[in-house]
Order: C-alpha cells, then sequence, then structure tokens
C-alpha cells in the first residue's frame, strides 16, 4: 500500500545533495512513503539513495523509470539505479514515456526495453512493471494487454482527459494510477485547488514533484484535513481552466510530424522546466529544440493537427523570446 501522495523526484535535481537528502527524510518522517525518480532525473535516484539509508527497505514503496527503448540500455539503466538507490530491488519500474507509437514499438520489438523489464521481474530487481505515458489513447493500448501494473498519466484539473476513461480502466483492470503533473507541470498555483480536486478520485496516487518541505507540508495537510470539492471550488477550477484554455499543451504530440523536424511539445513546456529544474540542465536539454523551434515556416500543419487548437507558431516564438530572456538573464 503506498500513501496517499507520491513524492516526485524531478525538483531535488536542483538542490544541493545535503539539502535533497534532508527535504527526502523530511518528506519520509511526514508519512509519505512512496518515492519516484527516474534515471533521466540527473542524480535525483542517487539522492534518494542518500535519504533513505537506514530506513527499512519494506517500508518504502519506490518507483523509477527508464526512457531506454533497447534491452541492454534498458537493464543498464535499472542496475545503476538499483546502485545508486543502495537497494537490490525497485517496487516499479517504469518504461519512461512511451507517447509515440514508434518509441512503443521499439521497446516491444524483439530486444527491445520490455523483454528487459521482464527478465528483471524475474530476477527480482523489479516488483511491477509499469510505463509511463503522454498519450492517453496510446496508454489505454498498453493498458489492455494486461501486462503493467501500474500506470503514469499526466492528470489535473485543467488537464482532466483521463479521467474519462483511463481512471475507470485502470481501476477496472486493478491497475495502479500515478497521477503525474498534478500541479499542471507548474501552471496550477493552488496546491489547494489541485490537490483537493484530484482527491475526488479514488484509486490515483498524485505525485507531486516538491523541493521544499514546506510544499510536502502544505500538501500533507491539504490531505488530511479532508475538506470537499465544493461547488465554488468548481467555479474558480472553470474560470482558470478558461483562462489557462489555449495556451496549455498536454505533450501528446499529436501535433507531429513537423517538417522542420521541431520538438514541438519540447518548446511550449520550456518555461515549466525553466521554473522547476536547474537552468544549467534545461539549457543542456533544451538548446536544440529551441534553436530548431526558429527555423519554424509557420506552414500551419501542427495547429491543425492539435486537438486543443492551440496557435503553435505563435506560442514557438513566445518561447523562444522567453528562452532567450532567460539566457539573457542568466548571463548578465
Ligand atoms: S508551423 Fe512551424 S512548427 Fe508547425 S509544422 Fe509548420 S514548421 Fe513545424
Ligand atoms: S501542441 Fe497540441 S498537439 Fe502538440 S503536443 Fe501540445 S497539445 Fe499536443
Amino acid at each position: 500500500m503506498v500513501s496517499r501522495i507520491a513524492f516526485g523526484g524531478i525538483p531535488i535535481m536542483r538542490l544541493p545533495k545535503e539539502e535533497a537528502v534532508s527535504v527526502v527524510r523530511g518528506v519520509i518522517d511526514m508519512g509519505v512513503n512512496f518515492l519516484d525518480t527516474a534515471n533521466a532525473y540527473s542524480d535525483s535516484e542517487e539522492k534518494i539513495g542518500q535519504a533513505i539509508k537506514g530506513i527499512e527497505r519494506d517500508s518504502l514503496v519506490i518507483a523509477s523509470k527508464s526512457t531506454a527503448t533497447d534491452k541492454k540500455t534498458f537493464l543498464s539503466h535499472l542496475d545503476l539505479c538499483l546502485e545508486r538507490l543502495g537497494t537490490d530491488y525497485v517496487d516499479f519500474y517504469q518504461l519512461h514515456n512511451v507517447s509515440s507509437r514508434a518509441k512503443h514499438d521499439a521497446i516491444f520489438a524483439p530486444g527491445g526495453a520490455y523483454e528487459g523489464l521482464v527478465e528483471a521481474e524475474r530476477a527480482g530487481k523489479v516488483r511491477f512493471k509499469a510505463f509511463s505515458s503522454h498519450s492517453i489513447p496510446l496508454a489505454m493500448g498498453i493498458m489492455k494487454t494486461g501486462k503493467f501494473a501500474a500506470v503514469q498519466l499526466p492528470f489535473n484539473f485543467v488537464d482532466d482527459e483521463a479521467s474519462k476513461e483511463a481512471i475507470p480502466l485502470a481501476i477496472k483492470l486493478d491497475m495502479g494510477f500515478i497521477c503525474m503533473k498534478p500541479f499542471g507541470g507548474g501552471l496550477l498555483d493552488s496546491a489547494d485547488l489541485a490537490i483537493r480536486y484530484l482527491l475526488q478520485f479514488d484509486g490515483i496516487v498524485p505525485d507531486p514533484g516538491i523541493e521544499k518541505l514546506s510544499e510536502m507540508r502544505e500538501i500533507v495537510s491539504i490531505v488530511n484535513e479532508r475538506k470537499p470539492f465544493s461547488e465554488a471550488d468548481k467555479k474558480v477550477m472553470d474560470s482558470l481552466r478558461k483562462e489557462l484554455g489555449d495556451r496549455w499543451c498536454h505533450r501528446c504530440d499529436y501535433c507531429q510530424p513537423c517538417p522542420q523536424g521541431i520538438g514541438i511539445s519540447s518548446v511550449l513546456t520550456v518555461e515549466s522546466m525553466i521554473k522547476r529544474m536547474p537552468l544549467e540542465r534545461v539549457f543542456a536539454m533544451a538548446r536544440e529544440s529551441i534553436e530548431r523551434a526558429r527555423c519554424c515556416i509557420e506552414c500551419g500543419a501542427c495547429a491543425a493537427r492539435c486537438p486543443y487548437s492551440l496557435p503553435i507558431p505563435r506560442l514557438l516564438k513566445e518561447k523562444v523570446a522567453v528562452w532567450d530572456k532567460t539566457v539573457a538573464g542568466n548571463a548578465a
């Protein structure tokens, strides 16, 4: 059994090691037993490993992820994960961000990462097979194969597509549902509203990434308070939704392919990365996408495919401007 709330290990990447360790310990002391990290989150696994030293292993539920599509790399990520965490098993190991058909096909091909996951489960290195995705239709197809014990999908009150079919499906299949981006990847400022919205749904575990103990303290007190989500809350939520409505990239990648090879969702979500991650890491991860975005020929093919009618070429320009300002600010 996991706690009602998980701890998402992205933001501790930006903290010095000692501070990160003390945040993770503090979170565990608050009764949060579910820690979620990933190979892709820089030194997050290592910091969590330091923090859990001396804590009874089976009092914790630890989840991590690998973005690898081939078996060899996947298994090397898992071994590194176990070494960094200082444990001989993880509870959930997730195929990370299975959001495109191409990635899906590579993972499930002979010699793909899924074979590695099965092997790791047999060897006792992984208790439960899981995956994460930003594409609800693709994820639902994978869920229906019956191969996985848990799924991680984005779900919050502006990005609520998962509530329609994916969450009921997870419950029907008795799968765990880890709720990614409970605050909309940094877009929702009201923890109270965002968390109470999610708590209306049984069978899901919100997975907020936090870097300050005060943030988790606030979240835990919202959980413990059990204040219901009211009609007045719904009105506030509706107006926030309206405000964000046409500006919110769901990272579904339905807008692809772009003839200029622009990673549209990476560019449109760069502001949220800037808010949450160490700048050097954002610069390293997003520079190429941003440079490509400057080559947009405004053909409009992407916007025509976006189910959320995002004005993509205009938004790309806005995000590139935010990037340039951040780079200039950092150099000053
Ligand atoms: S408008 Fe720009 S981003 Fe969209 S498909 Fe055309 S070139 Fe790519
Ligand atoms: S721009 Fe639209 S289609 Fe592309 S990833 Fe974002 S929400 Fe999906």
